[in-house]
This record gives structure tokens, sequence and C-alpha cells, in this order.
């Protein structure tokens, strides 16, 4: 027998209709790209959104085709997301920090029909513009005052498209599962794979972030997602604060620390988001300025594991909650969380912190497991470590036009390609990503708690640790090292420094310095370049 409730579809266009409708007069912040704050409210963003998807009616789109941006964090990205999806069609945001071919490829790859760029990247479509035949118009999302002169071809002003609309527009309704969305992940190896999520998944998700054991978001917060909208949809944040009508700042390029100080303070922002590196920029910022953050209750710390003293930091020094969370592309992205349990408020302050330092625990919705190299689960006891994998309705089932083939089971388990333990408490620790891990004797070394332990100590500005081929042990640590500025710190000191805080087999054999650390696009270390670099390193005990 059935139930008997409303079949309704769960659709992208209702969070904005619903921002609009009762949280009409809440604020919608940006750092623009021509440079002052600019301010509206829900109810603008839903006018100008639907605008927008008249606009784009009127260039011939239709659902189902790829609508693409380039864009920072700001009120128009804001609207891209809106005005795209709420009509049907597929919004794909394109990291422009890929490469220009990689960005070239994907545009390709993804079929985009009309690209909407902010003002700073028309250079870099301008350079690839001959690579991209099959885009019909480049929109600019600008004013008419602001419009440059380019070589572009088949150039719009988005301000221009959208006045010549009258806004008179109802969301239509359709298939809850149809394709919203399109992320490419950055993919340390072969080219970028597309991430197709839908309305469904992309709610689903929403209504898991509001819990208050996620991220907890509500109308009485004011939101700033230093992460990218054209990263996992800025990890849900555009949809989530327009779920709960929470006031959203948007940072717009201003990723340094007094940019973002200014918006923080300036606009008493409760909750942010954002990886290690932005928040590090952040807090050198408020050490060199003597600066506080009296408005802030919690920040969300992802995409790379938080450093203990980052945690530290936030907690003892500023009084800001630091909530360690963990995702993918692939899972829209949350999968883990960490926020506390009753039982741990009388644990002891390293206890406590030792339990913040684990990625978090899996939030409703995801279902976990760690396996063996045959498959076989793992017990969760917080020690044994295996591949992570992942299910659930926010999790992909396989990537865009099929790249990469099957990318699930039979029992739709998703390898993540992490390493992680798993706790009976759920809480998840990655202890590596599966290619990075260092095979010694049969066993495996995190390199990820390697590092994390050198950029304890005071002199190191970052710190990679790579396998590199040993005679005996298949593999040895081999330990990378930025100095801090100034510095003049040797290997044997740092070695020291570790000794006693990691079984005595995991000690690197090697220690090199090097000036920088090359990452990815989203941030991460790039250790296929390191592994590729390092290829001919003797190792001292080989
Ligand atoms: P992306 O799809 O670019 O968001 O990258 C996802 C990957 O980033 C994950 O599979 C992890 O390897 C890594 N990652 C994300 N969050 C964390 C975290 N809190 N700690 C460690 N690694 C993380």
């Amino acid at each position: 027998m059935l139930g008997q409730m409303q079949d309704r579809p769960l659709l992208i266009s209702s969070l904005i209709e619903f921002a609009a409708l009762y949280h009409g007069d809440v604020e919608v912040v940006s750092r623009s790209v021509e440079g002052p704050i600019h301010r509206y409210t829900y109810a603008d963003a839903q006018q100008r959104s639907k605008q927008l998807a008249q606009g784009l009616i009127g260039m011939g789109i239709e659902m189902g085709d790829r609508v693409a941006t380039l864009a920072w964090n700001g009120y128009r990205h804001l609207e891209c997301y809106y005005g795209v999806s709420g009509m049907g069609a597929v919004l794909h945001t394109i990291n422009p920090r890929l490469f220009p071919e990689q960005i070239a490829y994907i545009a390709n790859h993804a079929d985009d029909r009309i690209i909407l760029t902010d003002l700073t990247f028309v250079p870099l479509l301008e350079a690839i513009a001959d690579q991209l035949a099959e885009v019909a118009a480049f929109v600019i999302l600008t004013d008419r005052d602001h419009m440059p002169e380019t070589t572009l071809p088949n150039v719009h002003c988005y301000e221009e498209l959208l006045a010549a609309q009258q806004g008179d527009y109802a969301w239509p309704s359709f298939d809850e599962k149809t394709a919203s969305s399109l992320c490419y992940t950055s993919g340390t190896t072969g080219n970028p794979k597309g991430v197709l999520y839908s309305h469904r998944s992309t709610l689903l998700h929403s209504f898991s972030s509001t819990s208050r054991d996620v991220l907890g978001l509500h109308s009485g917060d004011t939101v700033l997602p230093v992460v990218p909208m054209f990263h996992v949809n800025s990890w849900g944040i555009a949809y989530t604060a327009a779920m709960c009508g929470a006031k959203l700042v948007l940072p717009g390029m201003g990723m340094d620390g007094a940019s973002l100080f200014e918006l923080l303070d300036g606009e008493k922002v409760t909750i942010s988001a954002g990886v290690p590196t932005v928040w590090l920029m952040l807090l050198q910022y408020l050490r060199d300025n003597d600066k506080k953050l009296p408005h802030m209750d919690r920040t969300v710390i992802g995409g790379s594991a938080a450093p203990a003293t980052m945690i530290e930091t936030f907690e003892n020094d500023y009084d800001v909650t630091v909530v360690h969370a963990w995702g993918m592309t692939e899972m829209s992205p949350l999968g883990t969380i960490c926020t506390m349990k009753p039982k741990m408020a009388d644990w002891s302050y390293d206890d406590r912190l030792a339990v913040k330092r684990k990625q978090g625990r899996t939030v409703y919705g995801v279902d976990m497991k760690i396996t063996d190299d045959d498959g076989n689960e793992l017990p969760r006891d917080g020690k044994a470590f295996g591949h992570l994998m992942v299910r659930g309705p926010w999790v992909t089932s396989g990537y865009f036009k099929a790249e990469g083939g099957t990318v699930i089971d039979d029992d739709d388990w998703f390898d993540t390609g992490d390493v992680s333990t798993l706790d009976r408490d759920g809480y998840m620790q990655i202890t590596d990503r599966s290619k990075d891990v260092i095979k010694s004797g049969g066993e495996w070394i995190s390199s990820i708690e390697l590092e994390n332990i050198a950029v304890g100590h005071g002199e190191v500005a970052e710190a990679a640790v790579i396998g590199i081929a040993h005679p005996k042990w298949d593999e040895r640590p081999l330990l990378i090292i930025v100095r801090n500025e100034g510095s003049a710190i040797e290997g044997p000191e740092i070695l020291e420094f570790m000794k006693g805080k990691i079984a005595t087999w995991w000690m690197p054999d090697d220690v090199t310095f090097v000036d920088e650390i090359p990452h990815t696009a989203t941030g991460k270390i790039q250790k296929l370049v390191l592994r590729e670099q390092f290829a001919d390193y003797k190792l001292p005990t080989a």
C-alpha cells in the first residue's frame, strides 16, 4: 500500500521562492568585481533570477542545456544559480583556477551553450575562444559602463540582458530528478570528470546542512562562504542560506585577510566556511593587526585537514568554534561534520581536541564503511584504516557522459579514494588518499599524519610527505618542507621534534627543503607532481 502524501517535486527554484516570500527583506551583500560593496535582498535576488531565466530563454536556452559560469562569489553568480537551474537548464560552474586548456576541455565536454563570465576572466576566455566553437554566446556579468573591449564573439552585457526582461515569470515544475548543476573534479590524474547534481540531491543535501548536527544554518545566521561558488556549489551554502533565510555575504575576489576581515566584522558574520589555506591568511592578518572576531560563532573548515594549531587558535584566541568537515565533489559535498557529542562535554581539553581533529561524524543520509583491499569491511574501532566507501541520495552514481566507466558497485558503494578510520560514535578520520598512502613492508603509513605533525613545528610553513622507492621496504617516507620566512631550520631538528609522536617505523627516512609545494586548483597538495619531481631521489637508507 502506498502512502497518500503529495508527490510535489523538490526543486531549486523553491528555495529562492521561499527566501523571497518569507525572508524577502534579508540582505545579500557582495563585494562586487567592479569594486563597491553591493547590497540587495532575497526578494531582489529572485526577481533578477527570473529576469535571467527569461533572458536565457530568449537566447534559445532550453531545459537540459548547459549554461556555464566563470565567476567569483557574488550576487550575479547567485542569480545564475537560481535563474539557470530554476528554468530547468544545467548550471556548469567552471573553476577559473584550472589551466586554460582544462577549461576549454571541460566547456567542450559539457557542451556549454552560453558562458557567463566575470570581468576578471574575459582575457582568459579570449585566449581560448577559438577552442570554444560550440559556445553560442558570452555574457559578461557587468553593466554597460564597465563593459570591456573584447575580442570574444557574440558578447552580451548581463545588466542589459536583464533590463530587457519583465521578470513576470513563473518557475516551471518538472521532475525533481532533473539535472540542476554540473561541477568537474579537479582530479590529480587524467582529465577532469563531471559530477551532475539533480534538484532532488541538492535539496536533500540542503535539508541535511541546515540541521543542528550538521551546519546548523538558520535564519539568525549571517553566513560568508569563502569556499568558491565554483567549488561544489560553495559546499551547498548558496542553497542552504536561502532555505533558512540566513543573511548571505559574498566576498567576491577578496580572499586576503584584510578584505575578509572587513566583511566578517562589518557585516557581523556568524558563520563562515573555507579551506585551511584561507584561514591561515586570515589568522595571520588578525594577529598582525590585533583584531578580534566578536560576532563570529563558528567556522567550517574542510577541503583538506584542519591542522590542530588552527583549531586551537580559532577556539582559544578568538572564541570561534571550529567545525571540521569532510566531503567531496562527488558527494555534493558533505559526508561528515565534526560536532561534539554531549558525553564529551567534560572530557579533557586534549581529548576533545583529538576528536576535533577528526573529519567528523557521518551525517544522516550518507552510509559509510571502510574496507580492506579485498572489499572486506573493517571494524569501526577508530584504529583499523581502509578504503572509505560511501553511498546515499547526494552521492554520485557515475560521472557525466560515463567518463571513468562504472564507479559504484552492485550495492551502490562509491570508493572515495580516501583512506580512513571509523569509530563507534561514527567519527571518521582521514589517514590518507589511497594513492598517497606509503606502503612500507606491507603496512601503511599515513602521509597526512606525518605532514600534520611536521607543520606543528613553529618554523615549518608547509609540509608534504611522499613515498620513495626503497629496495627493502618497497616505499619509505620523504618529508618535503617549506621553511617559514627567515628560518634556517635543518632536517635533524624537525625529525627530533617528530620523535615520540609517531611509531618509530613511521619516521621519515629523509627531509628535504623546497621554496614552494605545488597545489591543485582547489588548494590541495599535488603529490603526483612531487612524485615526478623526486622520482630519482635516493634515500640515505636505500
Ligand atoms: P574535492 O572534490 O575537490 O572537494 O576534494 C575532495 C577530497 O578532498 C576528499 O576526497 C579528501 O581527500 C579531501 N578532503 C576534503 N575535506 C577534507 C578534510 N576535512 N580533511 C582531509 N581531507 C579532506
